[in-house]
């Protein structure tokens, strides 16, 4: 089943349930506080927090999202791109989980030929939150799911709260098991690399009081209004319903890779490591597409640096694979053809959009010829010096002068054989933040804007480096 069609299926599904289809938001986040969009609810936080009142009772989207936390596990996992998209269904004070949960149900199980997915069930697993008694009979009793195929998990996968005073409740997910050669028997609870986590149901249904912290925290009843907020992956259905091993083979994304491995002259398959190369660039060439035809532009902060360090990554993995020519125009125009079908005005505003990614790999390639013989020689004194570690002003100096992304030079020097200072290059990167700030303070008053989603903030990162330095997700 294309891409395509299991997002047309989402939509009219539940618009035949009633709900208002509302266009995807921008991946430059309409929420203050975060710098993309990564997830199906952002663009509806002001009706989840009661902050303004709901156009409509029931929504449903299918919500381009980006996540920078996920930036390390891209190519590695089966699952993690950097941009993705997130179908979601969601109640402003309406329907609650007795029909959130047979609908998830119906849609996953109905077969194809009458306009579900058609998952099997015995490929099926549901957790919910361990004291979820009431999810747990509408899954086995309502639905009928099998007591044996329903985990109930304890807070860190299933507990959603915005990390201060405000809604909270527990979740739901849907896996499907992508067979058994991926690990072992027992459900996602045990291996996650076999289950695969394709929808969260988050059921807001309490108020957390001040304090506590990520678990733990006061709760000081129930929501007069509950709401509901789930997120499907579009591509992680995608490439199970397409047979594929990963979400980096479907027809949206796979075009890329065999560009890339057309120009590198490798065989897609062949070698693992060129194949995660291969993943991250169609992966990278596609989050920079959508991220460009957004409207952001390469930079040295914020989201511009974001992207910088997207596309830059996607060069450094074609030169990797043996590419020196410039090649990002040319996998964007690929990458293009098949988003276009979905995102039309890609297609209006390509030129532009070429230009920017063009321009942003030639920046980068006269770059990376200076900061390359920074780094060689840096490298070569420390060696000389007996030392093992690059040290952090010159990492600094790659990064401030030179545009190279901190793990571009971790990558380079680790190469060569040493490492380098990273944290202190943080204490560096945070002293400049900090010089930064002082002089916008100076120029400007006004308060800054208070995140009402902290934990979104907090798993996804706000800006740039703690989305670098974590190297794993948070949440499972
Ligand atoms: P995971 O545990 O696999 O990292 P998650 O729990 O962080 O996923 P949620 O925040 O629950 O993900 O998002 C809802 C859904 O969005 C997930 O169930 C998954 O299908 C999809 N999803 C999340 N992150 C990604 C990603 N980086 N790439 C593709 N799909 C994703
Ligand atoms: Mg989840
Ligand atoms: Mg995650
Ligand atoms: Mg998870």
């Amino acid at each position: 089943m294309e891409t395509a069609e299991i997002r047309r299926r989402w939509l009219s599904f539940f618009e035949g349930k009633d709900h208002t289809v509302v266009p995807s938001a921008s991946l430059v986040s309409p929420d203050p506080t975060l710098l993309f969009t990564v997830a199906g609810m952002v663009p509806f936080i002001p009706y989840l927090t009661g902050r303004e009142p709901a156009p409509f009772d029931r929504a449903t989207s299918v919500q381009k999202c980006v996540r920078t936390l996920d930036i390390e596990e891209v190519g590695k996992t089966t699952r993690h791109g950097t941009f993705f998209q997130m179908n979601g269904n969601f109640s402003f004070g309406d329907y609650f989980k007795e029909s959130a949960i047979p609908w998830a149900w119906e849609l996953v199980t109905t077969p194809k030929e009458q306009g579900g997915y058609g998952f099997d069930e015995k490929d099926l697993w549901v957790t919910v939150y361990e004291d979820d008694d009431e999810a747990h009979r509408i899954w086995t009793k309502d639905v009928g799911v099998s007591p044996d195929r329903v985990q109930r998990l304890g807070m860190g996968p299933n507990y959603w709260s915005t990390g201060g005073p405000g809604p909270c409740g527990p979740c739901s997910e849907i896996f499907v098991d992508a067979g058994a050669h991926l690990g072992r028997d027992g459900g996602p609870a045990v291996d996650e690399d076999r289950y695969i986590e394709i929808w969260n149901l988050v059921f807001m249904e309490f108020e957390r009081g001040e304090g506590g912290g990520k678990s733990g925290f006061p709760i000081l009843g129930e929501l007069p209004r509950k709401n509901i907020d789930t997120g499907m992956g579009l591509e992680r259905v995608a490439y199970l319903l397409q047979g594929k091993d990963n979400m980096y083979e479907i027809d949206e994304v796979f075009p890329v890779i065999e560009a890339a491995s057309a120009m590198a002259g490798v065989r897609y398959g062949a070698d693992r490591e060129a194949d995660v190369r291969l993943r991250v660039v169609a992966d990278h060439v596609r989050s920079g597409l959508m991220l460009v035809g957004d409207g952001v532009r390469p930079g040295n902060e914020g989201r511009g640096y974001v992207l910088r360090r997207l596309l830059r990554r996607a060069v450094r993995a074609m030169r990797l694979l043996g590419v020196d020519a410039p090649s990002l125009a040319e996998l964007t125009t690929v990458s293009k053809d098949r988003m276009a079908l979905s995102y039309p005005e890609l297609g209006t505003d390509f030129g532009r959009i070429s230009e920017v990614v063009a321009a942003e790999e030639e920046a980068f390639r006269r770059t990376l010829v200076a900061g390359t013989t920074i780094l060689d020689t840096a490298v070569r004194e420390t060696k000389a010096g007996g030392g093992t570690q690059v040290p952090a002003a010159r990492a600094f100096q790659l990064h401030d002068t030179y545009g190279f992304p901190i793990d571009l030079t971790l990558e380079m020097a680790s190469e060569q054989g040493v490492s380098v200072d990273e944290q202190g290059f943080r204490e560096l990167m945070t002293e400049q933040r900090e010089r930064a700030r002082a002089d916008a303070r100076s120029k400007r008053t006004g308060a800054a804007a208070v995140g009402a989603y902290r934990d979104v903030l907090d798993a996804n990162g706000p800006t740039d480096w703690q989305a670098y330095t974590t190297l794993t997700t948070t949440s499972r």
